[in-house]
């Protein structure tokens, strides 16, 4: 009996193993897509949510900060902040609002070698499945903005396994913005372009921003002309109703501004090394997802300033110039690629001022990104002044990259045949159909493979398209 028993238990293992083995083989084969579109991951820019959970289990969000703990810090802090600075003077007064933003921002914290204090974790990516493929064809690569590049690019690495294996597409499109830029540079670092068949950097942090090397190397400044003039390109750009821009102009004429920034620049000069240490050190700088946004000609300074020679950091700093390399060698790591097959398309966008507080409004933005950088080195004419009729191409290579508006040499840039310009879109807009243009295309896109989508084109905020420009 104990002997049948047994036999009859290993038949039905078989059979159930060797169903395993046929359903698996049919599961590969059910898998395999025959259609002609990559997977495309859409690597976001900074600002994802991270959670933690608390002593109970409870999930809550470390950033955005949750609305009840912002207001009651706020509540606990910021009165006797006023009250110090109107009795105690401005070191008090610095004292006490760096206690508040401390205390705002303490579940973002990292710490000196550049992890993150609590325990966190990102929002989930989209599920590497067939039918998120088959569905929109966009996966959404989620991670904690705040960490080393290199870690997140470790862990896109193996999502990306995760939605080839899923779909049966031997390689993916990576389309990156923002700080996307600086998680795909570091990919491409270390993993290579095997799995990649375009990059697509829209907007891109790659080469940093001067805004934060000034804030790290401590140089920063309101201007109420400049805040004018931010806020007078950005609004229409952002597509943002009549009313606001009118409320804004209000504010201009009636010298509100200059009050307002006045009062910012005080703030600034009497409490900047209090607030600064607090708060752009020990929250900002600790983060590499965030320091790695000073652009190369910074770095030197940036670290010097921040980190000094204390050894406390060296695991951070090490960290960092990691990432440093790789923006200086960027042109190199991304051409390498390229000659293995790899399609490269770059989409910066221009002609909005930069924020208010780099004391400089005549380089060219999307209002955060500095143009320069996200188009990967073109050269541009100072805002509102093209250049002249006699201005001669940097580079000549026999085609024509300046821009009809006189204000773009693209013959400068990392890879002037594939990068395409948009005059008039801030950093949050987005090129629609040229996008979904060059998710399908089928080998390198260059600016005359179409002539809907020339190298420069003009970009309509309403309904997030672009046009030729004329
Ligand atoms: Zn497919
Ligand atoms: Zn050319």
């Amino acid at each position: 009996m104990k002997k049948a028993f047994k036999v009859i238990i290993s038949v039905f293992m078989s059979l159930v193993l060797s169903f395993m083995l046929v359903s698996s083989g049919f599961a590969t084969e059910a898998q395999a897509c025959e259609c002609d579109k990559a997977p495309v991951i859409f690597v976001n820019g900074i600002g994802g949510m991270i959670y933690s959970t608390d002593e109970n289990g409870e999930e809550y969000s470390i950033f955005p900060i949750e609305t009840e703990t912002m207001v009651s810090k706020i509540l606990t802090y910021l009165p006797p902040a006023v009250i110090n600075g109107i009795f105690g003077g401005w070191d008090s007064f610095a004292v006490s609002l760096d206690k508040m933003v401390t205390e705002l921002f303490i579940g973002m914290d990292c710490d000196n070698e550049g992890n993150s204090v609590l325990p966190a974790y990102a929002d989930e990516c989209d599920p590497a499945t067939m039918n998120e493929h088959l569905d929109d064809n966009e996966f959404n690569f989620l991670y904690d903005w705040r960490l080393d590049p290199y870690e997140s690019a470790a862990k896109l690495d193996a999502y990306i396994d995760e939605i080839i294996e899923a779909t049966g597409h031997e390689k993916v499109i990576i389309n990156a913005y923002s700080e996307g830029g600086e998680i795909a540079l570091a990919y491409f670092d270390a993993y290579g372009s095997e799995k990649v068949e375009m990059f697509i950097s829209q907007c891109s942090a790659f080469q940093g921003l001067t805004l934060i090397g000034k804030l790290f190397t401590n140089d920063c400044s309101v201007d109420a002309n400049q805040l004018a003039n931010f806020l007078g390109t950005m609004m229409p750009a952002a597509n943002v109703d009549d009313g606001v821009t009118t409320f804004l102009k209000v504010l201009k004429y009636t010298g509100i501004y200059h009050l307002l920034t006045a009062v910012v620049n005080k703030v600034l000069d009497e409490c900047f090394d209090t607030i600064y240490n607090g708060f752009a050190k020990d929250v900002f700088a600790c983060m590499p997802g965030v320091f790695n946004f000073v652009p190369a000609e910074y770095f030197d300074d940036a670290i010097d300033m921040v980190f000094g020679d204390d050894p406390e950091y060296a695991v951070l700093v090490e960290k960092l110039t990691r990432y440093h390399n790789a923006q200086v060698n960027a042109e190199k790591i991304l051409k390498a690629e390229q000659e293995k097959g790899m399609a490269v398309a770059v989409v910066s966008h221009y002609g909005c001022y930069p924020l208010p507080l780099v004391g400089d409004m005549s380089y060219q933005s999307d209002a955060l990104i500095d143009s320069a950088n996200s188009s990967g080195g073109a050269t541009f004419a100072p805002m509102g002044q093209p250049f002249g009729s006699d201005y001669k191409q940097e580079v000549s290579d026999g085609h024509n990259h300046i821009a009809p508006d006189g204000s773009v040499d693209a013959s400068t840039c990392m890879f002037p045949e594939s990068t395409w310009f948009v005059s008039g879109f801030s950093h949050w807009c987005y090129s629609t159909n040229l996008i979904e243009w060059l998710e399908a295309y089928d080998g390198q896109p260059t600016v005359t493979s179409n002539p809907e989508f020339p190298q420069f084109l003009v970009g309509n905020p309403a309904d997030n398209t672009v046009s030729a420009m004329k």
